[in-house]
């Protein structure tokens, strides 16, 4: 069923996008590259659409197989980067291997092995980033730190998967200087143990900050924010 885009809606996504990327722009002491990528769960396909058809969006990014499924055959994935940002079962690797470019996520190595060896099959490097749970946190995805360089080590074990970064989701809770705190001990990593570890990587990806903390990622270091909320307001009217 399609939806029809109202103007008012429309104008309000044009206008919070150019919004956040003079925010984007002021908080870019550091001026590196960053990427503005919308995380798109539940957002209509319609509007997923404007905003790269329209808007200049680039990168867009699903939390869930199920919902990137159902979502994926109507999607405009021309000059469109799809990625998988949400936490991963190795079991559903198989339905995403074709339909992404990068996945954030990866935070064990049975997860890892699943990649490659669904990468090998269609034939593909996959581009992955590893994802640290800096805040260490029980329950939570991602890879404590203190283990993150032997994992890293590991990793160069497959042929069919291509490490580009690392990528970090902050306690929920934070205020800005945890935030702060967080995010200047991740870019550490970013720039200390991940080249120690992987050589000549790609255009390194620092994937960090969500809506209530990009800036202050981009301060930090941040190449890629993940947006959802401040793009297309509260996901309640779903
Ligand atoms: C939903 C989501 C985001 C975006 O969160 P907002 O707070 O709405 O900007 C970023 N990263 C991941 C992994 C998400 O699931």
């Amino acid at each position: 069923m399609k939806t029809k885009l109202s103007s008012e809606y429309k104008a309000a996504i044009a206008e919070s996008l150019s919004d956040i990327r003079k925010r984007m722009r002021d908080a870019n002491g550091k001026g590196q590259e960053v990427t503005l990528l919308c995380a798109t769960k539940t957002v209509p396909v319609e509007v997923i659409n404007y905003a790269t058809q329209e808007l200049g969006i680039t990168d867009i990014g699903e939390n869930r197989v199920q919902e990137l499924l159902s979502k994926y055959d109507e999607l405009e994935k021309e000059n469109v980067n799809v990625h998988f940002i949400g936490s991963l079962q190795t079991n559903k690797v198989k339905y995403i291997i074709d339909k992404v470019c990068m996945i954030h996520s990866v935070d064990s190595l049975k997860l890892a092995a699943e990649i490659d060896r669904q990468a090998k099959k269609h034939n593909k490097v996959m581009d992955i980033l590893v994802e640290i749970n800096i805040g260490e946190e029980e329950n939570k995805g991602g890879i404590a730190p203190s283990e993150l360089e032997g994992f890293l080590e590991k990793l160069t074990a497959f042929e069919n998967i291509r490490v580009r970064g690392l990528m970090t989701i902050a306690p929920f809770w934070c205020e800005k200087s945890d935030y702060q705190k967080y995010f200047t001990k991740t870019y550490q990593f970013f720039i200390d143990i991940l080249p120690k570890k992987i050589h000549n990587i790609y255009k390194p990806v620092l994937s960090m900050g969500m809506s209530d903390s990009f800036e202050t990622a981009i301060e930090c270091g941040s190449t890629l924010v993940r947006l959802g909320t401040v793009v297309f307001g509260r996901r309640e009217y779903k």
